[in-house]
């Protein structure tokens, strides 16, 4: 635990931190940021990336079997990338500070998990069932994946058990694709998973245990019960290699789209790329990612909540994933569920630290009203989690971060990753409308 000194002292060498624990919002950068010439080597390589890739493919004809709406693009699970000029022109008449252009990531649009967790929660899931079948004899990887659907391999994967501890986005995607591949799943949530991501679950087929507390504590039950199980496999949100590697494609497909539509990363067209952080995977793995690709022309911003300022936490004092929002009397109490996140990943958070170009935090009603704006400007639907980024380049202009680093902005391409929104029910959406609605003046 931290004593006062040490908080004194962790203030002390960055006065941020007094912000933060007074749940203002923020805007910090990240001295730790290595230019890629200098930067260390870390647990994941380039080529694990596109490995990861390639499993998609191999997984594509069993995704147009299992679930045959995705035939039209060929059992490849992608989301588009989507140019928001009015809610660009909206958002610079209350600061008139945005150059450039402003996309939309819609990964609310993925299919079937409608969040971002279809990269990562479904890439572990395929990896998993993919090495049992492999190490059992039952599967080549030049095999058509459509026999994965047979009653044989259905039999086969359910005497294993999959487990994950989740505040409900990673769970529905654990729990969507590992029933389908006919697993037995358990997931594990915290106080924080909203009733109907509970009882879509359930309506799955999935097992839901729940805790009360928060993220971490779901987590840590989870881990030890499935574990101490032979067939038990976890799915460990704080610690993964796998889930990494499953959003790092997210930049493969990215950078794809911007080829495609024409547009250039280099040093005269900078890439900033702003994206909404829970305990650091998705964008720690999409950030990784697009670093390899575009190397120091891309700039990633995480956002957090002023509430859940997990990964931030770690990263100002150093600490990672010792340090939890608790232990600067933050509460970790947020609307945006998917973001509800107290502890960051210990995985994630060591690479987040040189790659990164900075964080900064939001408050909860900002979300609401983005979510109102993004609605009435595009017709897009957004939970309030997945509006995060799209005040980034605001937050990002405020700081010398353009100066310092002698870049010009009237080329940059700015991308909020949208990450999640499709399946909340229409109630919740109405009411999170309103919610937006009432906050704006
Ligand atoms: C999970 C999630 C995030 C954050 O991902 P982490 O890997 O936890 O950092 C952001 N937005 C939504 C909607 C999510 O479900």
């Amino acid at each position: 635990m931290y004593s006062k000194n040490k908080i004194d002292s962790f203030i002390k060498e960055s006065p941020i931190l007094k912000e933060i624990i007074d749940l203002k919002p923020v805007a910090w950068l990240n001295p730790n940021k290595k230019k890629m010439a200098e930067m260390p080597s870390f647990p994941i390589k380039k080529e694990e990336m596109e490995a990861a890739e390639q499993l998609w493919h191999r997984f594509a004809p069993f995704f147009v079997k299992a679930f045959p709406e995705t035939a039209a693009t060929d059992g490849i699970l992608e989301s588009p990338l989507k140019e928001i000029q009015k809610m660009k022109t909206l958002l610079n008449q209350e600061s008139s500070m945005m150059q450039g252009r402003l996309f939309l990531k819609c990964d609310n649009a993925l299919p079937f998990a409608g969040s971002i967790k279809a990269r990562g929660g479904f890439f572990e899931v395929l990896h998993y069932a993919e090495q049992l079948a492999l190490n059992a004899g039952i599967l080549k990887k030049d095999d058509d994946y459509s026999i994965l659907t047979s009653d044989q391999f259905r039999k086969f994967f359910s005497k294993y058990k999959i487990g994950v501890g989740s505040t409900g986005n990673l769970g529905l995607s654990i729990g969507i694709i590992s029933a389908k591949l006919g697993f037995q799943v358990t997931v594990y949530v915290s106080g924080d998973a909203k009733k109907w991501k509970k009882d879509l679950l359930r309506s799955k087929g999935v097992e839901v245990i729940e805790f009360e507390g928060d993220f971490s504590k779901a987590i840590l039950a989870g881990r030890q019960k499935t574990n101490s199980d032979p067939m038990g496999y976890f799915v460990d949100d704080e610690n993964s290699n796998e889930l990494f590697l499953g959003y790092t494609v997210g930049a493969i497909r990215l950078a794809k789209q911007l080829e495609e539509a024409n547009i250039k990363v280099d040093a005269e067209h900078p890439l900033f790329v702003y994206s909404p952080c829970g305990v650091g995977g998705s964008p720690g793995g999409t950030a990784f990612g697009l670093k390899k690709i575009y190397g120091d022309n891309v700039h990633c911003f995480y956002v957090e909540p002023t509430h859940s300022p997990a990964v931030l936490t770690g990263l100002v004092t150093g600490e990672m994933s010792n340090i939890s929002v608790h232990d600067i009397g933050i509460d970790n109490k947020t609307e945006a569920d998917g973001l509800a996140v107290g502890r960051p990943s210990n995985f994630a958070t060591n690479i987040s630290n040189h790659i990164i170009s900075g964080e900064y935090t939001i408050e909860d009603d900002r979300l609401f009203v983005l979510l109102a704006q993004l609605m009435d400007t595009e017709q897009i639907f957004l939970e309030p989690s997945a509006t995060a980024g799209l005040i980034g380049p605001q937050m990002i202009a405020k700081t010398d971060y353009a100066a310092k680093h002698n870049i010009n902005m009237e080329n940059a391409t700015h991308i909020a990753w949208a990450t999640g929104g499709d399946l909340v029910p229409d109630e919740e959406r109405k009411e999170f409308y309103k919610k937006g609605c009432s906050s704006l003046v």
